[in-house]
């Protein structure tokens, strides 16, 4: 039976993490998997993060199973991150949140709630999109079409594009938005193009999907939810998968959630029940430590201070990254304006940078990049700044 089973092409970006840690050559950088370094190019644990695993390891009892819907108090910690502690989504009902296994299982759990459950079986991506979206989606059952967002020429937004592509979508279909730091290009909607999208969705029956996996990395928490919280004020349904491997660099403890946003109470009890009876069937109930970190750290007046602290020296190093590379592509005479870096958001950069010169700068300089010539400002250090900005220079000038 095995001996039928193709060979899977491996992902593009978690295979060329795995080419990178084969590589021997000593001055290899990895910028392609969108992991949060810090200056000396390593991906600590956060401190709030350790203070809370000291309290549980102290005050757990048990490990006995969550309820299907994972831990309680985080669930009620996510909807106040997501929508603002005073929001009458909260207060009316109308939001119901599921832990889960990450943004990616969040995701995977929302689609087939989609598909099994509602009569949407079309999604919108934003074009170009994180490399998985397509995949889960598809494999969840959901038919993948892409709306413009990106302008090349330019390097920016295309935004009557994406709005004339959302003007052919039909009544139902489902709308992916990245809630903030778009992945893979860096470029965010300003809050008067959240309301046009917002109204589009109204106007044309379209359910927007958040997928909101850097809120933090790009202004603020607050600021970061302001396009969540313009469309949902618009919108009578939406839903959001929200992930915390980037702002608490919870990567490997998988802590991310589901959110309904109904109409009314009603909807959302039975969405819910829906909600509950998917994730029996995928994994049963999720997994603990990631979500009691979390709702330990965001119960707690000091940890949660804390936290905000050493998110916004995350940001902020990033941002300074972003103003050092275009400085430094300049200092090594590259004249091709590289500005645009510096305003785009988050974690990721898309470079303009060609394929040829993405896989020139693998084999002759040990420097890894996504195919599509995104980069991961975040993986930059003043260290390894000089190397990888010559390398480009060469790159592109020879
Ligand atoms: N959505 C986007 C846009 C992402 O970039 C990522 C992580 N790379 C995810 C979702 C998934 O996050 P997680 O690792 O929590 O599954």
């Amino acid at each position: 039976i095995f001996s039928q089973v193709t060979l899977a092409p491996a992902d593009p970006i978690l295979g060329l993490t795995d080419a990178f840690k084969a590589d021997v050559r000593p001055h290899k950088v990895n910028l392609g998997v969108g992991i949060y370094k810090d200056e000396a190019g390593q991906t600590p644990i956060l401190s709030c993060v350790k203070k809370a695993e000291a309290i549980l390891l102290e005050t757990e009892k048990s490990k006995n199973y969550l309820g299907i819907e994972g831990v309680q108090a985080y669930n009620q910690a996510v909807q106040k991150l997501l929508f603002g502690e005073q929001s009458s989504i909260i207060a009316n009902k109308r939001a119901v949140t599921a832990q889960a296994p990450g943004g990616t299982g969040s995701l995977r759990v929302a689609s087939e709630f989609l598909v099994r459950n509602t009569g949407s079986t079309t999604i919108w991506v934003s074009n170009p999109t994180w490399a998985n979206h397509q995949n889960i989606f598809e494999t969840a059952g959901l038919t993948v079409k892409e709306y413009r967002y990106y302008k090349a020429e330019t390097n920016d937004l295309d935004f009557a594009a994406m709005l004339a592509d959302l003007a052919n979508a039909n009544a139902g279909d489902v709308v992916l938005l990245h809630g903030c730091c778009h992945n893979p290009t860096g470029i965010d909607l300003s809050i008067e193009q959240w309301k046009q999208v917002a109204n589009i969705c109204l106007e044309k029956s379209l359910l927007p999907l958040f997928d909101f996996a850097y809120q933090g990395f790009g202004a603020g928490i607050d600021e970061d939810a302001q396009g969540l919280r313009a469309v949902a004020a618009v919108v009578p349904e939406l839903l959001i998968a929200n992930s915390f491997s980037k702002n608490f660099g919870l990567y490997n403890e998988r802590v991310g959630a589901v959110t309904i946003v109904a109409e009314d109470q009603d909807d959302a009890i039975r969405s819910f029940s829906q909600i509950k009876k998917t994730i029996r069937a995928n994994y049963s109930n999720p997994p603990a430590h990631g979500g009691l970190i979390v709702s330990t750290i965001l119960a707690d007046a000091s940890l949660h201070q804390e936290w905000q602290a050493e998110l916004t020296s995350m940001r902020e190093r990033i941002a300074e990254m972003r103003g050092l590379f275009v400085a430094s592509l300049k200092a090594e005479g590259v004249e091709q304006d590289f500005s645009f870096i510096s305003r785009q958001n988050g974690m990721f950069s898309f470079s303009g940078l060609t394929k040829s010169q993405v896989a020139r700068l693998k084999d002759e300089f040990a420097i890894y990049i996504v195919g599509s010539g995104r980069i991961s400002v975040a993986g930059l250090t003043k260290n390894n700044m000089p190397a990888v900005c010559k390398a480009i220079a060469q790159v592109i000038l020879s």
